[in-house]
């Protein structure tokens, strides 16, 4: 790239989550003298939710150095293990999605193919007594990790997430921007120019008549897609026919015992319903189908759902699942959910943020904006939504459920025939192929298969060569080694209070 192209100012627009990840790690990253603006409206405010995460966030904060116990603390976090689904598979049956490994690889073949064959002969244990953590979750156990542990053990690399305070989280975020040169302007915008030569966008307007231009614009303003859509109609994939519901109803609850460290999600008559454990206070919401539910009734099941006195009223959110046809059109890169959005079920908003972000970095353009650059961030970020649309639609669709027309939908509706495949080879014998770099790898998928009932018909042929003898001996090890890591951890209320308690709300 020559110096003469290269980009020397970026307008961000929007400043939830998307817009203050995109500032700090941009500012973070770019070690060259460029302008970065980011614009929002306080008028407008943020989504305002969005508080579990996946552990690939730690990653994130890693590149921009960030102290874990300083962030913890400042966004009133705890750690999260995995998910557990109450109610999904069939009505009283309950998994744990938890991050991390399942077992270990033997003789070459994945943890799982021995426990299909332990189960067939009626010899296997709860898949999650198998994984530290879907073993340690429900027991209320955490730790980050050990150092004084030997390097196989599970302790020493123990795989989590957090939970934190949306708000809080973008606080932190625009503190650290702002500290390496990130500038913030406050104010609404009301006009975006495109330039008539090739249509890029120009400039922004904001109310106050300030005129705010840049070479690359990065469209952080939440479902309107500002730049994206209403200026540069880049179009909308509707999934909805997939993944039906389309509102969600949220309220913060008291906390009223030790937090967990999981997110629980349980399966409702027209949707679900989550609960993230902060330290101050308890996240929950209702995401639901409009066509199956009045926003009344969803509100008084979320209500009549909580574990503590609800803090504020219920605030109703409306979306559409899909994705942005474009994410990158022109000189404009949407991030967040400006670019689309699957639903909050496993937690991927925010890691798709992360990983458009780390896109961007790695295809960074000149004021040219190269069409092959484009091309490839598009074709990568099409690929990357669609597996983890298909990984969400797997929980709804293979379920036993059909006491309502939401769940009779789900249950016989038509499926992508990428997943259709995924299903196909699982329920054959318990095969899984990772498609390239996609999110969920096969510990997620074997976890939610097997949790939502899709329990193959056989097994590896070289599993049978297996003496059964041996067979057992491994589950029992296996089985011997979680629980003895689990009795090791402390109880993650302990945990939290001891290394990163958040001070006392003023
Ligand atoms: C019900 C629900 C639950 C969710 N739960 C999770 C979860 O648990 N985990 C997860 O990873 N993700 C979750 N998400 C997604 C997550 O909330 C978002 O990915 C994240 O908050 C990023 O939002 P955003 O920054 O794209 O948009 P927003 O937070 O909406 O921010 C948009 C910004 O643009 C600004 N803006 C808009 N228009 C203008 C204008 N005209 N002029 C100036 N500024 C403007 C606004 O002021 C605001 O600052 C959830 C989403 C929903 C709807």
């Amino acid at each position: 790239m020559s110096n003469e192209a290269r980009l020397k100012s970026i307008v961000i627009v929007g400043g939830g989550t998307a817009g203050w990840m995109a500032a700090a790690a941009l500012a973070r990253t770019l070690e060259y003298p460029v302008s970065i603006q980011l614009i929002e409206s306080e008028d407008i405010g943020t989504v305002g939710v969005g508080e579990a995460t996946v552990p690939h966030l730690r990653a994130f904060n890693d590149t921009l150095r960030i102290d874990e116990v300083e962030f913890v603390r400042a966004v009133r976090g705890t750690f999260k293990l995995g998910i557990q689904f109450v109610d999904w598979g069939s009505i009283g049956s309950r998994y744990i999605h938890g991050f991390g490994t399942l077992g270990h690889d033997y003789r070459g073949l994945p943890f799982h193919q021995f426990w299909l064959r332990l189960h067939a002969l009626g010899r296997a244990r709860e898949l999650g007594e198998y994984s530290l953590n879907t073993a340690a979750a429900p027991r209320g156990r955490f730790m980050s990790g050990a150092t004084d542990v030997p390097a196989g053990s599970p302790l020493s690399r123990v795989a989590y997430a957090y939970h934190f305070d949306a708000g809080l989280y973008a606080q932190y975020l625009r503190r650290y921007a702002e500290a390496r040169g990130v500038k913030r302007v406050e104010g609404e915008i009301v006009d975006v120019a495109l330039r008539a030569a090739d249509g890029f966008i120009e400039s922004v307007t904001l109310k106050s008549g300030a005129r705010i231009s840049g070479e690359l614009f990065i469209d952080c303003s939440g479902f309107r897609g500002l730049l994206i859509e209403s200026a540069l109609e880049s179009g909308y994939e509707d999934w909805t026919h997939w993944l039906p519901c389309d509102r969600a109803v949220a309220v913060a609850s008291e906390k009223t015992s030790a937090a967990t460290p999981y997110t629980r999600s349980t399966a409702r008559t027209a949707g679900w319903q989550w609960r993230i454990p902060l330290q101050h206070r308890t996240g929950n919401g209702y995401v639901y189908s409009s066509p199956c539910l009045g926003d009344d009734e969803a509100a008084a099941t979320l209500l009549g759902n909580l574990d503590g006195r609800a803090l504020g009223e219920p605030r109703f959110l409306r979306f559409t699942t899909g994705r942005r046809r474009q994410a990158w059109k022109r000189n404009c890169v949407a991030l967040g959910l400006a670019s689309g959005f699957l639903e909050p079920l496993e937690s991927t908003s925010i890691y798709l943020i992360q990983s458009g972000i780390a896109r961007l970095i790695q295809l960074l353009p000149d004021r040219n904006m190269s069409p092959a650059l484009q091309g490839r961030y598009n074709a990568e970020a099409e690929f990357e939504m669609e597996r983890i649309r298909d990984f969400l639609i797997l929980h709804y669709h293979a379920t036993e459920r059909c006491d309502s027309e939401f769940w009779k939908y789900c249950g016989t509706m038509s499926i992508p025939e990428p997943l259709a495949d995924v299903i196909r080879l699982f329920r054959d014998s318990g095969r899984f192929y990772r498609n390239a770099e996609e999110m969920f790898a096969l510990t997620s998928w074997v976890q939610v298969l097997i949790g939502q009932h899709i329990l193959p018909a056989g097994f590896h042929p070289l599993v049978d060569a297996v003496p059964e003898a041996e067979l057992i001996q491994l589950g029992d090890s296996v089985h011997g080694v979680i629980a003895a890591c689990v009795a090791a951890m402390p109880e993650h209320e302990q945990f939290v209070a001891r290394c990163c308690q958040a001070p006392a709300a003023a």
